[in-house]
């Protein structure tokens, strides 16, 4: 069973807007069965929730009696807190809830906190790290299968995010730290980077797209695969305890924030731009365009924190129980090879379709090679056939990488080295100082 615990309605902005309706059309071609229903404790969604869905077994809805897709109650709040030196950190949290009974008294609950509840995710103003502690250990008390998670814990608005950085679990959610069983990757980081943290070795990581939009290159591009049965406690207990199948990763190196830089359009900036790799990080974290100080990324933030948590760990030296798959959007693999920038053009949707015939997309990624390639001959074009192939033997890189909120750009057939990466480029306009360094060759 495929599970995406993570997205949200059109009332949290972001581009798009989720209905149900399109939720039902894409997900089976993607193979998702379980989706979260994002947002359920803004009013006017949950009463639409209360509306649309009835319940399937215990904890799980249905929006439509005959599809193979189910619904948990789902939401991410924003809680922020002072973490010392009268810096405020700002977290996101996923929550997931057994039952609407759970939704009302929590609300209930938060409403009483001061809440603000303007935008479909809800912030959640406290004190300290104490009093993040206390609230959340009270809201749990409400019902014990209400799972608190910190979502893509990597980024800057994660739990171990650059922004106003705190170095353990407790420095942001105090005593509700210990309670902790399951973190989200984020599309920013995969388990290989996660188990660079000592503080994780004992916690699930789950996988979700946070998708503000059905298509399909948004929801389901992450998800998380086990067995069992469909109901909402079986669910979340294998999560707790790891029973995990496996989960599938955007690649972290696509994710927005994998390298430390400084995007084009910044003030200082015009068209020119700087990325980093850990080890080529100019001294003290500054930019060398803009003199301010570069957003650090996820892959140096990780290495800080085993560093800061006593382990000096390096990527790939530590094993990690469960299996995960690196993968590309379908339809971005798909229009990479057709020479396509619209990735729902109709060219590429039909191309899409073709191939979700044969096999959905998230068994592409986990069935055999030849099996593969077996099924989808003669379907589609070869160029997308071969580009398919070389995504799963793991023959792609992104280049740029991910940096500073900008998605890494694809390039398939190609290799990397993520470590040596040290790139300046700048535009005509900013001032010479000679040719960007690094691995970066613009007519890639
Ligand atoms: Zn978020
Ligand atoms: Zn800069």
């Amino acid at each position: 069973m495929h599970l995406d615990l993570h997205s949200h309605s059109g009332y949290a902005g972001g581009v798009g807007k989720t209905s149900f309706e399109d939720v039902e059309r894409n997900m089976p071609y993607k193979g998702i069965n379980v989706v979260g229903t994002g947002d359920c404790l803004f009013p006017s969604w949950k009463d639409e929730l209360r509306r649309v869905l009835r319940e399937e077994g215990h904890g799980i809805f249905k929006f439509n009696e005959d599809s193979s897709i189910s619904y948990v109650l789902q939401t991410e709040i924003i809680i922020t807190a002072e973490v010392g030196g009268g810096r405020r950190k700002g977290v996101h949290t996923l929550i997931l809830f057994p039952s609407f009974e759970s939704i009302d008294r929590v609300s209930e609950k938060i409403g009483g906190w001061g809440m603000k509840n303007t935008v479909g995710r809800p912030f959640l103003k406290c004190e300290t790290p104490i009093d993040v502690g206390e609230k959340l250990i009270e809201l749990k008390s409400i019902d014990e299968y209400i799972e608190i998670i910190p979502a893509h814990v990597l980024t800057p608005e994660g739990v171990f995010g650059s922004k106003a950085p705190v170095d353990h679990l407790s420095g942001f959610y105090g005593e509700f730290a210990s309670d902790i069983r399951i973190i989200e990757t984020g599309l920013s980081a995969d388990p290989l980077i996660l188990s660079l943290i000592p503080e994780f070795d004992d916690i699930s990581f789950i996988s979700n797209s946070d998708a503000h939009s059905p298509a399909l290159d948004r929801m389901g591009r992450e998800f998380t695969t086990i067995e069992s049965k469909r109901d909402y406690a079986s669910i979340i207990d294998s999560l707790r305890k790891n029973d995990i199948v496996g989960t599938a990763e955007f690649n972290p190196v696509e994710g927005r924030y994998f390298l430390t830089g400084h995007r084009a359009g910044r003030a200082g900036h015009d068209d020119s731009f700087c990325a980093f790799s850990p080890d080529h990080t100019p001294q003290g974290g500054i930019c060398p365009i803009c003199g301010k100080r570069l957003t650090i990324g996820v892959y140096e933030r990780a290495l800080e924190l085993s560093r800061i948590q006593g382990a000096e760990r390096h990527i790939g030296e530590m094993g990690y129980e469960v299996p995960f798959v690196h993968m590309v959007p379908l339809v971005e693999i798909i229009s990479y090879s057709l020479g396509i920038s619209n990735t729902s053009s109709k060219k590429v949707i039909d191309r899409y379709f073709r191939i979700t015939s044969r096999i959905n997309e998230c068994d592409l990624w986990f069935e055999k090679p030849e099996s593969i390639e077996k099924r989808l001959e003669g379907i589609v074009e070869y160029s997308i056939l071969k580009n398919i192939m070389a995504v799963k033997d793991g023959n792609f890189c992104f280049n740029p990488a991910g940096y500073d909120g900008e998605y890494g750009n694809l390039v398939i057939g190609k290799s990397i080295d993520y470590d040596n990466i040290n790139m300046v480029c700048l535009s005509e306009k900013g001032q010479d100082r000679g040719r960007p360094k690094g691995h970066y060759d613009a007519s890639e």
